[in-house]
């Protein structure tokens, strides 16, 4: 299926020798190329849509804004800050070295491996692409092979336009995955669930390659008794619909507090009629393949859907679904949902929230909905997860001085605008002494004289 005239170990050689000859490190040689990757996606934003409307019927709209803006965003960033982004850093030097200089430099990583999900094809592949260019790294691209127009479209593009020892996109699935992972790296960052997280881990550990784990699990949403219900059900409602639910920072779950548990659902089922979701409205997409179409269909059986809950098997389409009242015993609760069907939990006390949220894997996201500030302060302090909002939910996605990532299961690292550079950057640590004089006092003998000055300039440090 993949139509690729360079094998994986010759694109893998030939991004070795291609970074080892240094081609990449010039920052204006960084810059040019990143400017080059956004003429390249403003040349073919059309095509882009097209590909990602076949693959599951994304509009424009929600490409644009979801995928493309946060691209252009983040190269026009790294564009504008690399200078800054890549200087060595100077830093104190202690006693004990004195006469010397310290400092830090930047160091690119290397050859880098970037594998992608595919619920938002580009961004998450092209993302990382522009923090390793960023960074003077070289990077194989394996896009997934789920979103297979965009997959083949970036394949298209990018290895028509760039050098294959700098950026080269290799399709496949897991055999094609499962040979690039064997290969020793210098950098794998990888998009995906934790089932394969695992998988990526376990591969990189073998040649002791630096990982990064951009994962996934159930962000829970906590809904508390004086927030602004309006505001929070209209900000909640778009945040797990959009992209029927296909998002990793998607709320997996509501918690919401039992006195205002009923004008909630209410609420909830006003703003999704206001919505109306389909496809046709350009603010729906489908669900991307059969075998999640079935996944998710079973996790209804059973379950009371208060909104929603039918399933349109031959769109692939399921309706934006509300279970209420649902519990951490129910089906859907099992798992990381990943489509448009939100578990309604009833809470009395915030802090059996907190112990049930804390008794679970580490969430990718959390979102606190309140206009107190205490109870915002207990929750951000109480509760271990990747990042989120308060009042809000993904929109912390698009702040790039946000770095984002997961913590524990939901993942290893974190990017975007310099977090992004520094997860593809060694920090090299250099001492520079200088060579006018010598402090003998580590040399033999060791004598108790010595030994008390050491002590002295050690306090002193
Ligand atoms: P996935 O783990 O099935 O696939 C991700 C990538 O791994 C694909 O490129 C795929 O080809 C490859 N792959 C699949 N099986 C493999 C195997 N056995 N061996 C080697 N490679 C294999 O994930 P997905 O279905 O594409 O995406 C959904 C998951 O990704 C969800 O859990 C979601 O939360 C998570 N996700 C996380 C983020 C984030 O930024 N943290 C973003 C998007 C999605």
């Amino acid at each position: 299926m993949p139509n690729q005239d360079l094998t994986i170990a010759a694109t893998f050689e030939g991004q070795k020798n291609f970074f080892a000859s240094g081609k990449t490190l010039a920052l204006t040689v960084r810059k040019t190329q990143l400017k080059k990757l956004k003429e390249l996606l403003q040349a073919n934003e059309e095509r882009l849509y097209e590909a990602v409307y076949a693959d599951f019927c994304k509009s424009k709209f929600d490409t644009y804004t979801t995928e493309i803006a946060i691209l252009y965003q983040e190269i026009d960033e790294a564009i504008s800050h690399l200078s800054s982004w890549a200087k060595t850093q100077k830093v104190s030097t202690n006693w004990v070295n004195f006469p010397a200089k310290s400092f830090v430099m930047k160091e690119p990583l290397g050859v880098s491996l970037i594998i992608g999900a595919w619920n938002y094809p580009y961004q998450l592949l092209l993302a990382p692409a522009i923090a390793a260019i960023s960074a003077g790294c070289s990077a194989v691209l394996k896009p997934s092979e789920q979103a297979s127009a965009s997959s083949a479209l970036m394949a298209e593009l990018i290895n028509q336009h760039f050098d294959p020892g700098l950026l080269r996109v290799i399709e496949g699935g897991i055999s094609e995955t499962t040979e690039l992972l064997t290969l020793p790296w210098n950098k794998i960052f990888f998009t995906g669930s934790v089932r394969v997280g695992r998988i990526v881990y376990e591969a990189a550990a073998k040649n002791l390659v630096p990982v990064t784990l951009e994962l996934g699990g159930k962000s829970p949403a906590v809904i508390t008794e004086d927030c602004n219900l309006n505001m929070t059900v209209k900000r909640l409602v778009w945040a797990k619909y959009l992209n029927a639910g296909q998002t990793c920072i998607a709320p997996d779950y509501v918690m919401v507090h039992q006195n205002i548990a009923e004008d909630f659902i209410n609420a909830m089922r006003k703003e999704i009629k206001k919505e109306s979701f389909s496809i046709e409205n350009g603010n729906y997409v489908q669900i991307i393949n059969n075998h999640n179409l079935t996944r998710l269909s079973r996790l209804l059986e059973n379950e009371h859907a208060a909104i929603g809950g039918s399933i349109d098997e031959k769109a692939r389409v399921i309706e934006p679904t509300v279970l209420y009242p649902s519990s951490f015993q129910s089906k859907a609760m099992q798992e990381e949902i990943f489509g448009p069907i939100l578990p309604v939990i009833v809470y009395d006390q915030l802090e059996t929230v907190v112990d049930q949220i804390n008794e679970a894997p580490k969430p990718l996201a959390a979102y606190i909905f309140t206009s107190k500030a205490t109870t915002q302060d207990y929750f951000l302090t109480k509760v271990s997860f990747g990042g989120g909002a308060v009042n809000d939910a993904i929109m912390h996605i698009s702040n790039s001085a946000l770095p984002f990532g997961g913590i524990g299961n939901s993942g290893i690292g974190a990017y975007r605008g310099k977090a992004g550079f520094d997860c593809f950057s060694h920090a090299k640590s250099i001492l520079q002494k200088s060579t006018l004089i010598e402090l003998n006092l580590k040399y033999y003998p060791h004598t108790p004289g010595k030994l008390n000055w050491i002590r002295r300039i050690l306090k002193m440090s």
